[in-house]
């Protein structure tokens, strides 16, 4: 999924998915007067009333895709003159696109964007108290609920609902956000770049001596893979298709031949066996993980989730000529 801005054209897919009123009013509370709302009238909101904010240079819509096309929208605006404070507001996403992923997805890349890009130090939403789905879906995406002396009040089909309000702040979010690094790499992996999330984080992988050139050593068609210092001369197992990822920790599935020996890999241009390694895992993420298996089953705890990866990508990068092995391994763990 990826953010971009919001484009006239988008109100057409977006308002689709207001299929009654309940739904337009959890997604616009009170700031349209009328329902349904045209195409005409959400650009009318957006452009020439530049979203209600009175500052020329506030309220940005925004549009999530993934590779179908548009799959949610949302708008940032600053409130009271802060704009190292931006509000999260107008979320919806695709009523095809079921359960809490997607919306917690587009929520965690709303607050990436927010805190790496538009420079915001703090974010905030408003999610009516009976919007139960959405209110765990914005904390499962990094928010927390804070409590407010005077509550807003909506009134939304003649009941006054209050809305609850929420906030995230960079440090914390960034902070906070789990990566899933497998257990058994805990120690040994340090996430690089700016983009690792609960779902997806690359890394290097180190040795406790501080070395990060390894000898790689390989078994059953690279399912099996270690690693040994070159300084140090400590080894490491790198991955084990059979007790790593959904399928080796989660199913148990095993099919790994461990009479196999070991090859050691050396470099396809310069035959150096000295590589710098880094790993690329992606993850179902936590809730996924705790809704399908410790929920089943009592054998696995919440923490496990790291180790229930879906995908790894091992790259290699040789020590002497410099040279990359791209998706040296490239394994869908389920
Ligand atoms: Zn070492
Ligand atoms: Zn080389």
């Amino acid at each position: 999924m990826y953010l971009r801005p919001y484009k006239k054209t988008d109100s057409e897919t977006i308002l689709s998915w207001c299929r009654d009123e309940k739904t337009f009013r959890f997604w616009t509370s009170d700031r349209y007067d009328h329902f349904p709302i045209t195409e005409d009238d959400m650009n009318y909101k957006y452009f020439d009333c530049n979203g209600d904010c009175i500052e020329e240079d506030n309220f940005y819509p925004m549009t999530a895709c993934d590779d179908d096309g548009i799959v949610g929208h949302f708008i940032l605006r600053y409130t009271n003159g802060d704009v190292h404070t931006l509000r999260i507001g107008f979320v919806i996403i695709d009523d095809k696109k079921r359960g809490c992923g997607v919306g917690r997805e587009m929520i965690s890349l709303a607050l990436r964007y927010a805190f790496t890009i538009a420079g915001a130090e703090k974010v905030t939403i408003g999610v009516f108290e009976n919007n139960t789905s959405a209110y765990h879906c914005y904390k499962s995406a990094g928010f927390k609920e804070i409590s407010i002396e005077n509550p807003q009040i909506c009134n939304l089909f003649g009941e006054k609902i209050k809305v609850v309000e929420l906030s995230a702040d960079k440090k914390s979010f960034y902070h906070t956000t789990e990566l899933p690094v497998p257990t058994h790499l805990k120690n040994n992996f340090i996430p690089i770049g700016t983009d690792n999330t609960e779902y997806k984080v690359t890394g290097r992988i180190f040795c406790n001596c501080g070395n990060t050139s390894f000898e790689v050593w390989e078994s059953n068609d690279r399912e099996i893979d270690k690693l040994i210092c070159s300084n140090c001369g400590k080894d490491m197992l790198l991955f084990d298709s059979g007790k790593h990822g959904w399928n080796g920790f989660v199913c148990k599935m095993d099919f790994l031949d461990r009479t196999k020996l070991f090859n050691k890999y050396s470099c396809g241009k310069c035959s150096c066996d000295h590589f710098e390694v880094t790993a690329d895992i992606s993850s179902q993420g936590k809730q996924d993980f705790t809704d399908e298996c410790v929920s089943n089953d009592n054998s696995f705890k919440p923490d496990d989730w790291v180790d229930g990866f879906e995908w790894i990508t091992i790259s290699l990068s040789c020590c002497n000529c410099r040279s990359i092995e791209k998706d040296w391994l490239d394994l869908e763990t389920m």
